[in-house]
């Protein structure tokens, strides 16, 4: 059988394409390995996404997409894929619970934040360390927290909690910002934020929740304990993409070229989410991206 959408990750995106698709009355399935959700379903409150008065669970907003768009239809597979060749005009996909055929592939396999990598890091998100400032920022009103890293993210992180915590130390670990020159600026210009130059977190410190940081001068190898509240992860994203290097153009990052429309330099395959090139990701974006990709298959699929 051969399927005319099959969409690979079950978040926001993937199944914003699955329920336009469906709607439009095509086949469609969505190979998801774990549970619906994505990234959004590790967040407990999303108080960013439209119509939610008092916000909502992500992990109950994931499965509730997914029911909606089974309603019309669209199936869900647990199945991790494997492989894919998506050249031809039927796109093949291998995964743990065998090949599946699809002439039009959407790509919504998300990004992971990178970590630090320090021992307790896993245990703390939730507890003081995150990972998202547009989506945990509003929890840290008038308190002190920490943000690392020197790129934009970084450093957009750093000025959009200003306006929400009562002081902001943004952690680089050189003493030169990645970022581009105009936030370099704003940071200069904004009273509340502090930068440390040259440091690196060595060490969270918690008593079950977070307490503070210790940081390490990378030159000198001074430490220092600093009190926080919490601290913001932003040392970049990874986005899933190994699978498809060679078949689809990626960015230096490893995101998947596509604009607004989704579409990919492969005819018939569309990415959405945070795993294309784009300037905000956010759930309210990964939806837009899935109701595009549904519409631009569609006309893909008009043209055979
Ligand atoms: P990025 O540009 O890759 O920067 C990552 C930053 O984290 C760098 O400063 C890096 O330090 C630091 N870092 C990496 N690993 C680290 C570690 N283990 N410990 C401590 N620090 C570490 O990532 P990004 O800031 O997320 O930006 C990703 C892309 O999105 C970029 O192309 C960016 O321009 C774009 N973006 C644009 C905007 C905007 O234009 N408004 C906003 C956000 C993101 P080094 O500098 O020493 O390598």
């Amino acid at each position: 059988m051969t399927y005319d959408m099959i969409i690979i990750g079950g978040g926001p995106g993937g199944y914003t394409a699955a329920l336009y698709a469906a709607r439009a009355g095509l086949k469609v399935a969505v190979l998801e390995k774990l549970s619906a959700g994505g990234q959004m379903a590790l967040t407990s409150q999303i108080d960013n996404y439209p119509g939610f008065q008092d916000g909502v669970d992500g992990f109950q907003l994931g499965e509730q997409m997914q029911q909606q768009a089974e309603r019309f239809g669209a199936e869900t597979v647990l199945a991790e894929v494997t492989g894919v060749e998506l050249k031809g005009k039927e796109k093949k996909i291998i995964t743990s619970e065998g090949a599946f055929y699809s002439k039009t592939v959407v790509i919504a396999t998300g990004a992971d934040p990178r970590e630090l990598g320090l021992p307790e890091e896993k245990a703390l998100v939730g507890r003081g360390v995150n990972y998202c400032a547009a989506c945990d920022g509003m929890r840290y009103r008038g308190k002190t927290v920490v943000v690392i890293g020197g790129g934009n993210t970084a450093v957009a992180d750093a000025l959009q909690l200003s306006r929400i915590a009562q002081k902001v130390i943004l952690v680089h670990r050189r003493d030169q910002l990645r970022a581009t020159q105009v936030y370099h600026d704003q940071l200069l210009r904004t009273p509340n934020i502090e930068l440390r130059w040259n440091s690196q977190v060595a060490e969270l410190l918690h008593d079950g929740k977070l307490t503070g940081v210790k940081l390490r001068n990378v030159r000198t190898g001074e430490e220092s304990a600093v009190q926080c509240d919490g601290v913001f992860v932003s040392i970049g994203r990874a986005p899933i993409t190994a699978l498809f290097a060679g078949q689809l153009s990626l960015d230096e990052s490893g995101y998947i070229i596509a604009g607004e429309s989704t579409e990919t330099n492969t005819p018939g395959v569309f990415a959405v989410g945070d795993v294309r090139t784009k300037v905000l990701r956010q759930v309210v974006t990964a939806v837009s991206d899935g109701a595009m990709a549904a519409h631009y298959a569609e006309e893909y699929l008009a043209s055979l």
